[in-house]
């Protein structure tokens, strides 16, 4: 089979492989549609030591397609079933899994290859990661269950409720996945982006407010200017940026909670206003990745149209292009690339 396999930082390969073969508790799913992340060009850049522990690795992570062969025991899956995979599997028996927070678990299975035309699933994640869809959700829109997923973790970490004003930092395909969660919970949303060609699309989509950050003096000031002087809510960092971890927390109301979703570079670390996190009762929360109770959200939410994320996505591709996409991604003339292999 075709496939783009990742050899380290800033290598990657179109190649030829042998089509995988199920072993036991394994099943192989080809590939209907796989979508570009931008934890793909942030990996592609400079390596993921958790997600891809070991090279060389098909590359992506976010996909859908049809089961076509299954191993030994695995019976609740057979030939023909179209489902969804996540990228990871937790062990379910550490005390975090047991806790449910197996996003965090202490021995967490990652999956990748879905820059492929097909590929083998492992038992765990066989058994734990699997979901299977109706008929009526296309394989491009069911590959947003892996994001979808992450985003639904972080506004539950948010405790968020209707009417409750959210502002979300960020306007790349999570931001606005975060966006239409909250807006999908009866929430006044503020995207705060970037001028430019990825923004006008993301104001087009009209998931919220959007609000410039690049044609503001103190986006801050201005934030609180539209939220009648209070701050917000609920805020979210969805760019991985320590001076905007800063802006979410200033920008965030009396009481309010915020949200830490984009990874900073390791080692990076951030001031804080003791007096506002103390006497203000700032809740601070970070959220990392989903679980599988997450993602079968996703697909429900995904199923019953209560949210379509179909605007994301900006570009349609063959599997040869994946390295042009991605290129698209990183310079921010692409939202999500569809990759049809
Ligand atoms: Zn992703
Ligand atoms: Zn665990």
């Amino acid at each position: 089979m075709r496939a783009v396999v990742f050899h380290g930082p800033g290598d990657l390969r179109y190649e030829d492989l042998p089509w995988p073969t199920p072993g036991p508790g394994e099943i192989v799913v080809k590939i209907d549609a796989a979508l570009t992340c931008g934890t793909d060009v942030k990996t592609l850049r400079r390596g993921h030591p958790v997600m891809i522990p070991r090279l060389p690795t098909v590359f992506g992570h976010e996909l859908a397609g049809t089961v076509s062969a299954v191993g030994a025991g695995v019976s609740d899956l057979r030939e023909g079933d179209r489902v969804v995979a996540a990228n990871s599997a937790p062990c379910g028996a550490c005390a975090l899994c047991l806790g449910g927070r197996a996003n965090l678990c202490e021995d967490l299975l990652f999956v990748n290859g879905a820059y492929g035309e097909a590929i083998a699933l492992p038992p765990r994640l066989v058994r734990r990661n699997v979901v299977p869809l109706g008929r009526a959700l296309s394989a491009a829109r069911a590959a947003f269950a892996e994001p979808l997923a992450c985003a639904l973790g972080a506004i539950e970490r948010a405790r968020l409720e209707r009417g409750q004003t959210v502002v979300v930092f960020g306007h790349g395909p999570l931001g606005c996945l975060l966006g239409m969660v909250a807006a999908s919970r009866k929430a006044r949303v503020i995207l705060v982006g970037k001028r430019g060609w990825r923004f006008e699309r993301v104001r087009a989509l009209a998931i919220g407010e959007c609000v410039d950050a690049t044609a503001s003096a103190d986006v801050v000031a201005d934030l609180r200017a539209v939220t009648a002087g209070r701050g917000a809510d609920v805020t979210v960092d969805a760019t991985g940026l320590p001076e905007v971890w800063q802006q979410a927390m200033a920008a965030a109301t009396r009481g309010g909670t915020v949200v830490f979703f984009g990874g900073c570079a390791p080692g990076t670390t951030v001031p804080l206003d003791t007096r506002r996190v103390h006497y203000e009762e700032l809740t601070l929360v970070g959220a990392f990745h989903h679980t599988p109770d997450l993602i079968r959200r996703g697909v429900e939410l995904l199923e019953s149209d209560a949210l379509n994320p179909d605007g994301l996505l900006t570009h349609r591709m063959g599997l040869e292009r994946v390295r042009e996409a991605l290129e698209l991604m990183s310079r921010g003339e692409a939202l999500k690339v569809l990759i049809e292999p």
